[in-house]
């Protein structure tokens, strides 16, 4: 039997909330499971305003666009990250400007920021990546210093904490993703979340083809259909009922899988920051000069196995459409990464034999290739 890189869990309140969405014909995004999810995702993170969207990058386009974000600006991203942060950015006409990893935590390396920002920059998007804090401290000061924005890539980091902080409540304006294999899941869809009226308000315009206030089809601006469904709702709204559930399972992965991967020469396990509390969305690995493979290999050997791994995202200003972006520097911590970084089954769905069957089969094939 394969082990799946990403079994999800679909909770018994998830599917009666979806077919109480069906069976009452509220399919689209009008109907009440919208609102509940939104309320109740506000509430988990403790911010004043939640609004659905149909996923976590058109969720990101909207922050940028509700902040006035257009062509002629920058916006700071890390180098190593998802592509939907930078392609967020891209659709508003903005650049991208890179800032390389921090080895340890794979987050944007905050000392490297303040040498990018210029009259150009209007805010900062740090991502909290495979669950663990970006450290945000010196980035809200740096962004209160030159007053910018910052936008949270919150997508793969529900729950997690920064001093205590929730992930996703400490930027302007913030967003989450619910694509299948985030922790909580809507199938496809995300969340933007802010304290701020105006931005939450411009939000919800945008995401809704921009109609005018009293005048029924008229339009003043663009807009965009980036809603998300009721039935997709309901669902988010019965996972989210279990996250404290779905956050314990991602502990006990990461304490079993540090007990069984301990100690194998070369292979570097995830760290957790003083300042952090790690929710491991993914759980993430990096095989260091030690090792007996490399990366490649070993998850050859793994998939061999039967067992499913992903390597790390690739460095983005090494894509030769976004490498003009790169003006001319070099990312060295995050094309390191995205050599020698993978992360192993990390599902809701995992179970006990399965994860000690990855773990032998990790140690019998570097013992075998030793
Ligand atoms: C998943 C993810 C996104 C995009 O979310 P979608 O819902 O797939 O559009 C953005 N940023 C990060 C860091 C992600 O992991």
């Amino acid at each position: 039997m394969r082990i799946p890189v990403n079994e999800p869990v679909i909770t018994a309140a998830a599917k009666t909330y979806v077919n109480e969405a069906l069976e009452t014909g509220w399919i689209s995004s009008s109907g009440p499971f919208i609102g509940k999810f939104e309320e109740e995702f506000a509430k988990f993170l403790g911010v004043k305003h939640a609004m659905t969207a149909s996923s976590g990058t058109t969720a990101l386009h909207l922050a940028l666009l509700a902040l006035g974000i257009k062509e002629g600006d920058d916006v700071i991203v890390p180098a190593f990250t998802m592509i939907a942060s930078v392609d967020a950015i891209l659709y508003t006409g903005a650049s991208p400007l890179f800032v390389d990893a921090e080895p340890e935590t794979f987050n944007i390396d905050v000392t490297k920021i303040e040498a990018q920002i210029t009259q150009r920059t209007k805010a900062i998007m740090p991502v909290h990546l495979y669950g663990h804090s970006a450290d945000m401290d010196p980035i809200l000061a740096l962004a209160k210093k030159h007053k910018i924005a910052v936008v949270e890539d919150a997508a793969e980091a529900h729950g997690a904490l920064y001093k205590r902080r929730k992930c996703g409540a400490m930027g302007t304006i913030n967003c989450f993703s619910f694509y299948g294999n985030k922790i909580v899941t809507t199938g496809e869809g995300g969340m933007v979340v802010t304290d701020d009226d105006a931005l939450a308000k411009r939000v919800r315009t945008l995401k809704d083809l921009a109609h005018a206030p009293g005048r029924r089809f008229w339009h003043e601006e663009v807009g965009y259909n980036y809603r998300m469904t009721n039935l997709q709702a309901a669902c988010g709204l019965g996972q989210l009922e279990h996250v404290h559930d779905f956050l314990e399972t991602k502990e006990w992965m990461a304490q079993a899988y540090a007990k069984g991967l301990g100690g194998i020469r070369g292979l570097r396990l995830p760290i957790t920051k003083a300042y952090a509390e790690n929710v491991h969305w993914m759980y993430a690995v990096v095989v260091e000069d030690g090792c007996t493979l490399s990366r490649d290999e070993l998850c050859k050997r793994l998939a061999e196995h039967g067992i499913d791994s992903r390597p790390f995202f690739f460095s983005a200003p090494s894509m030769p459409f976004l490498s003009h972006f790169a003006q001319g520097e070099s990312f060295p911590v995050a094309e390191d990464l995205s050599r020698r970084g993978f992360y192993l089954p990390s599902g809701l769905a995992l179970t006990q034999d399965q994860l000690d069957a990855v773990c032998r089969a990790v140690h019998s094939i570097l013992d075998d290739a030793a």
